[in-house]
């Protein structure tokens, strides 16, 4: 991770290597934290950031889920977040916004312990390699089951929910694999370790409902759009491991991973085992409306004009 020179913390700008906590933070102890995760892509005009707004919408929503009330609102997050984009400097970049109970009390018990925020900025390449977006990955389905919704509130972007994304992500790597798919409580698909699933079966674009516990992803949502605008028919249904395998084409979406092919699964090469025409056909409209080259999805980007 290459630095950038500012962190916008809690209301102002500090230097990247200031931007510290103390080692008594509750969201540190206690997993009391949610964050959210954008990226800036370069058009004519300036960096875009993408579905800005709603990003820091869920932000807002993951906290109300865990009860934290966030002390900043969601103008006041876009406008520091334009403001953060703008000095960087950066063309591209990945932005994380998290909020997290600070330190002040300890115990379970987040009473006593205020709501903090910070904002931060750096260049992030292709999150599963540079060859993923045309080669595709290798994904292995986890020996761990996705949270599940008597035991958290998976709708929520919540830092504790990544240690069941850690021990997925962690085991398929240790095994050989790019990447985990993990199934829910009924041993039906979910999601990836940090993204959401698609399928394609006979020119049908399929992806699981959030009842599967799988996150609501905003690129998941953009796919959706992407979909009805290219005439590709869609279901948000239930997926069976075996149609997993069965499949003609998959791919994961996610701000990180944006739309990444998965060419096996199981050590089982899906459809051709190659990045299918479906996927393709998605990945350039993905890439050319987050470029601000398509006017359809103008709507997508909050471009921080360049002086
Ligand atoms: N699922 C999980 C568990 C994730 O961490 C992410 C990344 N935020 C996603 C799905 C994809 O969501 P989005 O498209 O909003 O980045």
């Amino acid at each position: 991770m290459e630095p950038t020179e500012l962190i916008w913390m809690s209301g102002r700008f500090v230097p990247w290597a200031e931007a510290n906590v103390h080692v008594l933070t509750h969201g540190l102890h206690y997993g009391t934290g949610v964050f959210d995760s954008l990226r800036t892509y370069a058009t004519d005009a300036g960096p875009a950031l993408v579905h800005h707004r709603a990003h820091h919408e869920r932000l807002r929503d993951s906290a109300r889920l865990y009860g934290m009330e966030l002390p900043f609102s969601v103008d006041e997050l876009t406008a520091a977040t334009r403001e953060l984009v703008g000095g960087s400097g950066l063309r591209e970049s990945y932005v994380r916004t998290i909020a997290f109970r600070g330190s002040g009390a300890m115990g379970v018990s987040p009473r006593g312990s205020p709501v903090e925020v910070a904002i931060a900025t750096w260049g992030w390449g292709a999150y599963l390699g540079d060859e993923a977006a045309t080669r595709g990955i290798r994904a292995k389905v986890s020996s761990w089951r996705r949270i599940g919704h008597q035991t958290h509130l998976p709708g929520a972007k919540a830092t504790a929910h990544y240690l069941n994304s850690v021990l997925a992500r962690s085991e398929a790597e240790e095994l050989g694999f790019d990447e985990a798919i993990l199934l829910d409580d009924d041993g039906l698909l979910a999601e990836g370790s940090g993204e959401n699933l698609f399928l394609v079966k006979d020119d049908l674009l399929i992806t699981p409902p959030l009842a599967s516990g799988a996150l609501g992803g905003i690129t998941r949502a953009a796919v959706l759009e992407l979909a009805a605008a290219l005439e590709i028919p869609l279901a948000e249904r239930p997926v069976t491991r075996g149609e997993l395998y069965l499949a003609d084409e998959l791919f994961m979406t996610g701000t990180a991973a944006e739309i990444t092919p998965v060419r096996e699964v199981d050590l089982r090469p899906i459809g051709a085992g190659l990045r299918g025409p479906v996927t393709e056909r998605i990945q350039s409209a993905y890439d050319a409306a987050v470029h601000g080259r398509d006017p359809r999805f103008a709507h997508w980007l909050d471009v921080v004009p360049v002086a």
